[in-house]
């Protein structure tokens, strides 16, 4: 069932972080995606918790260097916008 559900690929291996201009959390922008796919009546996301310290999804400037380094090949940008529209 759980390989059923469209969840964001990502692996937390965290390539992709070290380079973003705006430090955003990705793979912790991508856990709170994945945590409301599986858990969508949980009342609360950990968002701000996990962006608290850098930028939100929408602070993205689209340089691309993210999807240039992740081994998963996620279109990270356009996943980020949909992130920022669920969550902020
Ligand atoms: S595209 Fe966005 S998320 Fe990726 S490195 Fe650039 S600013 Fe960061
Ligand atoms: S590089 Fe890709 S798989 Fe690794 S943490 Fe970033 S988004 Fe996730």
């Amino acid at each position: 069932m759980m390989r059923a559900l469209p969840l964001v690929a990502c692996t937390s291996c965290r390539y992709c972080t070290e380079g973003c201009p705006m430090q955003i959390n990705i793979p912790g922008v991508f856990r709170c995606v994945n945590d409301k796919i599986k858990f969508p009546n949980k009342p609360q996301s950990p968002y701000g918790w996990v962006t608290g310290k850098g930028g939100k999804a929408s602070d993205c400037i689209e340089c691309g260097q993210c999807e240039d380094i992740c081994p998963q090949h996620l279109p990270i940008r356009d996943l980020l916008k949909q992130a920022a529209a669920q969550f902020e």
